[in-house]
This record gives structure tokens, sequence and C-alpha cells, in this order.
């Protein structure tokens, strides 16, 4: 890594997380749910300065899925128009049960998340079994892929801890979820708090974090100003203003460039990007 890169005013990374797995066209018409519109919504966004997309894929009616065709056509749809993007999978668990949420790593994408304890969701629990967790880790290593590690509650960052120690994983990204409602909320002595331990136990990881609904803005700021990356998108956040829906991923990704400008932060590009998180720089 260049010198330059670990200063506090390294670039930032826009990490667009596109589609999700719950938000529908009747919550925001600019959601894309086929493969032809999460490809363009993903160049729009990687025009305006994202250098990561995060992917889930639908089936037609727009519910969940875990193709794993499906994920094939999107990363090769990505890999055309957006050449050099970071493409990162979705291992979450509403598309799928057990082990059918990692089939896709098979695929080898450049990186995959990666939860590493269970939480409470809106509706549901947030299942992550310890078997589930070890069969995902050794589906990574044999397919090389690297993990982002979703941290939504401060447990998982001691899990994480456990997992590194066992010389798990060479190389990962951590990603601070805050504000999914019935888990951590946006709150910054937390933030902060969960900083400090992250600098402590990971001094050489790069980190994200991601705000759900009303928060994403303010969690970017907070990471744009703290040295960490962001991660915006309609996956998170269907509105750019109370009254006004987002239009498109690309006007999420505008939003958190306009972030970085104001805390002096200019915006990765894919090669840096790759560079930061140590990535294949082949592609
Ligand atoms: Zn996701």
């Amino acid at each position: 890594m260049s010198e330059n890169l670990k200063t506090f005013n390294k670039p930032c990374i826009i990490c667009v997380a596109i589609t999700g797995s719950v938000g529908q066209k009747n919550n925001n018409p600019s959601i894309p749910i086929s493969i032809q519109e999460q490809i363009e919504s993903t160049q729009e966004s990687y025009e305006v300065g994202a250098s990561i997309a995060h992917c889930h894929v639908r089936n037609y009616d727009g519910s969940p899925s875990s193709d794993i065709e499906k994920f094939f056509l999107l990363s090769e749809g990505i890999k055309k128009f957006c050449p050099g993007m970071v493409i990162q999978f979705s291992t979450g668990g509403r598309s799928g049960k057990g082990e059918e949420r990692g089939k896709m790593l098979s695929i080898k994408p450049d990186m995959a998340s990666l939860s590493v304890g269970s939480t409470n969701f809106p509706d549901r629990v947030y299942e992550n079994s310890p078997k589930l967790i070890n069969w995902l880790i050794k589906e990574f290593q044999k397919n090389n892929v690297v993990p982002e590690i979703e941290i939504f509650d401060l447990s998982h960052i001691f899990q994480l801890k456990n997992i590194v120690e066992q010389n798990s994983f060479e190389n990962f990204y951590i990603q601070i979820v805050m504000g999914v409602k019935n888990s951590m909320p946006a709150n910054k002595k937390v933030f902060d708090f969960y900083l400090n331990l992250i600098k402590d136990f990971f001094p050489k990881t790069q980190w994200c974090a991601a705000g759900i609904g009303k928060n994403q803005f303010k969690i970017n700021e907070w990471s744009a100003s703290s040295g960490g990356h962001i991660r915006t998108g309609l996956e998170d956040n269907i509105r750019l203003e109370k009254d006004i829906l987002a239009p498109s991923n690309a006007s999420l990704v505008k939003k958190a460039v306009e972030i970085c400008k104001n805390n002096n932060r200019s915006v990765s590009s894919c090669n840096e990007t790759r560079k930061i998180l140590c990535l294949n720089q082949e592609y």
C-alpha cells in the first residue's frame, strides 16, 4: 500500500447496495429488480463514483432468490459495463436457508458479505448459527473470496476477533450496520465505541458503515469524517429527503460524493479501491 493511502485523507470508497432483498417497486419504483435493471442501475452508480456493487438477486415476482445463474448473469453484466468495479455478493439470509446462502461463492466474486452472529431484524430473527458460519468461512476460503464482515451488534466484533485468531482470514473488510429496527440503533457513542475496538483489534483493517433508512446520510457523514468508507444505495434507504423518494441508486451515490467532498476526502476510483482493500488487480 502506498504511503499516501495510509493518511487520514485517504480516498473514500463508495459501495452501492443496489437492490437488497426487502424493498419492492411499490415502495420505490426505482429499486432495480430484473438483472437488466440491476446492471443499468449499477452502471449509473459506477459513472458517478461507486466502486463496489453489493448484490442480491430477485425472482420475477420481486421475492429474494439464491439462484446462482442470476448471480452469474449480474456479475457478467457488471464486469462488461462497469470495468474494474468490485463485485460483492450478499450471503444474507432472506434468499435461502442454510447452505443455499453460500452456493454462489463458487462464482468467485471479488468479495461477499458474511455475518458472524445472529441479531433481530424488523420482522424476524436473522439467524446465523455457529455451524453455518463455519461452513460459510470454509466456502470463502475455498473460493478465495474476500469477506466483508457485517457487524450488527457488539458481540460480532468479538466473534470476528475469535475467527481471525484462528487464522481463518488473511484479508477481510468490516461493515458496521446501524439503524436496523430491533437491532443496534444509529448511536454516535456506540459508533465511536465500535471504532475504538475495531482499531484496537484490527489496526490495519479497512472499515465501512451503513445506516438504514433515515440514518443513511448521518452514518455516511460519521464514516467519512472518521476515516472510514461509505455504503449507500436503495437496499438501505429509499428516500433522498423525508418526503422525496430517491429517483435512482445514482442519486444516493451523488449524495455520498458530496459528503466525501465536504470531509476533504477524494472519491476512490475502482483501481484505488482494489489497492486499498488488497483485492485482485486483474479483472
Ligand atoms: Zn445486502
